[in-house]
C-alpha cells in the first residue's frame, strides 16, 4: 500500500498546481452550509466540514443540462434540426469526496452505464473525474453509512483516499486515476513507520462512532408486493409536503426530465433533475396519473431504494447511508425507520419487528 504524507500547505500547493491539468472541484462555505464548486485560480477547498448539503453528484450530473439546440428560423437549412451541444469532458477532479458519496457513483452506474445502455452523458464526465476522497473522523448523527455498504474510511468509487491528521494529511492512492493526480499535485514525502496501525485505529474510532444502524438482510427475500400492500404506507407518508428535498439531495437519486425550452427563433432542450415525489412526475399525457396520492409516491420513493434496486442489481440497497434526506426533511421522515419496517415485515401477521433505528 502506497502511503505519502503532506502538511496542509503542501496539500493545498499540490491542489493548485493540479489545476494546470485538471478541473478541481472542492467544497467551498456559503452562508453555514458547504457544496461542491469548480474552484477558481488560487481557490482552495474548504475541508473543514462534516458532509456538503448537496453531494457532489452534479459534478458528473449537473441540476440542468443542455443536450441540444436548434433554430425555429425559417429562413435558415438547418431550421428544426436538433444539434448536439458539446459537453465539456476535460478532466475534472472532486477533492473531499466523503466515502459514503463516492460509493454513490458505482450505484448510479449500475443504472447509467450498462451493456444495453449508455448515458453517454454521465459516462463521458464520469470516465473523465478522478475523485479525491475525505475520510471522516466525526460523522453527523444522521450517518449510517456501515449499513450500507461503505464506512467513514471506505474506498469503494476512490480514487485517492486523504486522512486528516492533526494539521497533516495521508495520501493514499487507489487507482491509476489516482496515481496520475497525485503526480500531478506533486506530493510525495515519507510516512513513519506507524502510520499504517494509527491510521487502522482512526479508521476503528470512527466506525465506532457511528452508532446508527439499518437492517438490510431479509430486504431481498420480501416478496415484492407483500411490501407493495404492507399497511404502513398512508402512516407514513402522512407527514410528507411532497417538497422533493429528498431526492434532490441524495446522491443515489438519479431521475431526470426533459423539456425544450424555446425563447423567439432560437431554444434548447435540456435536462433536468426531476422527483417522484412531485405528483407531475407521472403525470400522463392524457391526464391519469398512476401515482396521484402521496402515499404513493412516498412509497416508490422507498421501494425503489430498497426492494427495487436490491432484486434487480443483487447488490446491496440504493443508498449510500449519507443521511442527508433525513437530516433536510422539514418533517422527520427517516428512512432508517422505513427501511427496518419494511425488512422486518411479516405479510402473514402485518407486524414490523423492528420500527426505529
Ligand atoms: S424531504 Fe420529507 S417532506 Fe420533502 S418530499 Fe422528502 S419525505 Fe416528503
Ligand atoms: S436515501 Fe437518504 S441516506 Fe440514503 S443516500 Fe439518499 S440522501 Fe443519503
Amino acid at each position: 500500500m502506497k502511503l505519502i504524507k503532506v502538511d496542509k500547505k503542501s496539500l493545498d500547493q499540490g491542489i493548485e498546481k493540479a489545476k494546470s491539468a485538471y478541473r478541481v472541484f472542492g467544497p467551498v462555505k456559503e452562508k453555514s452550509d458547504h457544496d461542491f464548486k469548480l474552484l477558481d485560480k488560487e481557490q482552495l477547498p474548504d475541508l473543514d466540514f462534516q458532509n456538503t448539503r448537496l453531494s457532489p453528484k452534479s459534478v458528473i450530473y449537473p441540476q440542468s443540462q443542455i443536450m441540444f439546440q436548434y433554430s425555429l428560423d425559417e429562413s435558415k437549412e438547418d431550421c428544426r434540426i436538433m444539434k448536439e451541444v458539446e459537453n465539456v469532458t476535460s478532466p475534472m477532479a472532486v477533492i473531499g469526496v466523503r466515502p459514503c458519496d463516492a460509493l454513490s457513483f458505482p450505484i448510479v452506474r449500475r443504472n447509467f452505464d450498462t451493456p444495453e445502455y449508455q448515458d453517454t452523458y454521465w459516462v463521458k464526465a464520469y470516465e473523465a473525474t478522478t475523485f479525491v476522497g475525505l475520510a471522516c473522523n466525526s460523522a453527523c448523527g444522521t450517518c449510517f453509512c456501515t449499513s450500507a455498504g461503505t464506512g467513514p474510511f471506505g474506498e469503494e468509487g476512490l480514487d485517492v483516499l486523504l486522512i486528516a491528521e492533526g494539521n497533516d494529511f495521508y495520501v493514499k492512492p487507489l487507482t491509476e486515476k489516482g496515481e496520475s493526480f497525485v503526480q500531478a499535485a506533486g506530493w510525495a514525502g515519507e510516512v513513519e513507520s506507524a502510520a499504517a496501525s494509527k491510521i487502522e485505529e482512526m479508521k476503528t474510532a470512527a466506525e465506532a462512532s457511528i452508532t446508527a444502524t439499518v437492517d438490510t438482510d431479509k430486504l431481498r427475500d420480501k416478496t415484492t408486493l407483500d411490501l407493495y400492500d404492507a399497511p404502513f404506507w398512508e402512516e407514513e407518508a402522512f407527514s410528507c409536503i411532497n417538497c422533493g428535498t429528498c431526492t434532490y439531495v441524495c446522491p443515489t437519486c438519479w431521475c431526470f426530465d426533459v423539456q425544450d425550452e424555446t425563447c423567439g427563433k432560437s431554444g434548447i432542450r435540456m435536462r433536468n433533475w426531476d422527483s417522484c415525489m412531485f405528483p407531475l412526475f407521472t403525470h400522463h399525457a392524457s391526464g391519469h396519473n398512476p401515482r396521484d396520492v402521496k402515499y404513493q409516491r412516498v412509497r416508490q420513493r422507498f421501494m425503489h431504494k430498497l426492494k427495487y434496486y436490491v432484486d434487480k442489481y443483487d447488490n446491496g440497497i440504493q443508498c449510500v447511508g449519507c443521511g442527508r434526506c433525513i437530516r433536510l426533511c422539514p418533517v422527520n421522515i427517516d428512512i432508517r425507520r422505513i427501511c427496518n419496517k419494511m425488512n422486518s415485515f411479516d405479510a402473514e401477521s402485518c407486524v414490523c419487528e423492528a420500527t426505529s433505528s
